[in-house]
């Protein structure tokens, strides 16, 4: 049997005449930026999140960027923010020129320690990035807590995350903005690159809505310093069609997810560390990330047997040789840096089969003698 990390195709087939018929309306329109199915989409997705605005943009990297722009934050800040996240997280950071302080995180849902985040407050933090890892929430409730004492600005990055939810709040809620990302492999996946910044603050939304646009207002007026940035409307047509399936999907994630974790406690016991979704969570599994011991030997038993999985991820931030001038060292973040040797994704996606499940499991049981 085969088992891939993850499979577009059956999803395509269901939605193919449905998506064809939208392209071929954006192309017949020849409209084909900035135009009503992006506008559709922001408010969409603005209405789910629970928020005012949403702002299309080029991708989630750019979304997070753009967002820290228009708060204000550059040369001579502090942003803080998790270790263990995808390179985007503090590419951005050092891209409007302030400086990433990468703190550890909770062994248990592998999201920021907010302990850890007031530890490192310093008179230079301005912000802080939570990333609501693998699909479930960073505790937003209390990060929201430290930066209204600090005077700190949150930014979430919710690019694995749209959907998810803790205690009734959603992804935006609680913070001056927080960024989707629409890459393929994402929970709501454009056909290339997409992104989406929703917020609650008419200011952040105004800023962002020019810098995505050379920050010309009026146009061709140029009092910041902006980008070309947008969502595009072919990109925006197919996420029209996929967003109404969005909380389907994440139900059926959930299903997956709850399938795994029953399979391996059953079979592996405490061999298999599975997800722990925090009380008051409504976590819309991304990724289902389990930690075991040997786990590159597992990784490639797993792929010999014809089951792909993905390390996310084998590095943390502060120890990226493109960081190296911030002056980390290995042990200095040591839970993220025991997540990076024991994370291992298994595949998930809503259209998994029981069956695929049961081979991946059952090839765990194998590796381990179980
Ligand atoms: C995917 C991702 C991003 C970047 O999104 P792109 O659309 O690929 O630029 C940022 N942060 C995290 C945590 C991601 O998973």
């Amino acid at each position: 049997m085969k088992v891939p990390m993850l499979d577009l195709s059956e999803q395509y087939q269901g939605l193919r005449s449905e998506v064809l018929e939208v392209l071929d309306q954006v192309m017949g329109s020849s409209r084909f930026i900035l135009g009503d199915n992006v506008k559709k989409l922001e408010q969409d997705i603005a209405k789910f999140s629970n928020v005012a605005h949403g702002i299309g943009v080029g991708n989630g990297s750019d979304a997070i960027h753009i967002a820290l722009q228009a708060l204000g934050i550059g040369p001579g800040d502090e942003v803080i923010t998790t270790t263990f996240t995808f390179f985007a997280t503090g590419g951005a950071i050092v891209r409007v020129g302030a400086t990433p302080v990468y703190v550890d995180i909770d062994p248990e849902t592998f999201n920021i320690d907010p302990v850890k985040v007031e530890e490192a407050i310093t008179e230079k933090t301005k912000a802080i990035i939570p990333v609501h890892l693998y699909g479930q929430m960073a505790d937003m409730e209390t990060l929201a807590k430290i930066a209204e004492k600090h005077n700190l600005v949150i930014v979430e990055d919710a690019a694995q995350a749209i959907g998810a939810k803790q205690n009734g709040k959603s992804v935006g809620e609680l913070s001056s903005a927080a960024t989707y990302s629409f890459f393929p492999t994402k929970n709501l996946g454009a056909y290339g690159d997409g992104g989406m910044i929703v917020t609650n603050n008419d200011d952040v939304a105004e800023k962002t809505g020019v810098i995505r646009v050379h920050g010309s207002k009026p146009k061709y007026y140029h009092h910041v310093l902006g980008y070309n940035s947008r969502l595009d409307e072919l990109q925006a047509a197919v996420l029209n069609v996929k967003f109404p399936h969005l909380e389907e999907w994440g139900e059926l994630r959930r299903q997956k997810a709850e399938t795994y974790t029953h399979l391996l406690n059953e079979t592996l016991g405490d061999v298999v560390t599975t997800p722990v979704e925090k009380e008051g969570n409504y976590h819309v599994f991304h990724q289902y990330t389990i930690r075991v011991e040997n786990r590159d030997e597992l990784q490639k038993f797993l792929n010999d047997q014809g089951v792909q999985t993905m390390i996310y991820y084998p590095l943390p931030l502060h120890l990226q040789p493109v960081f190296e001038n911030l002056g980390y060292k290995k042990g200095d973040l040591p839970v993220a840096e025991k997540a990076a040797n024991e994370a291992l994704s298994l595949p998930m996606f809503p259209e998994l089969k029981t069956e695929q499940q049961e081979y991946v499991v059952a090839k765990i049981a194998e590796f381990y003698g179980k």
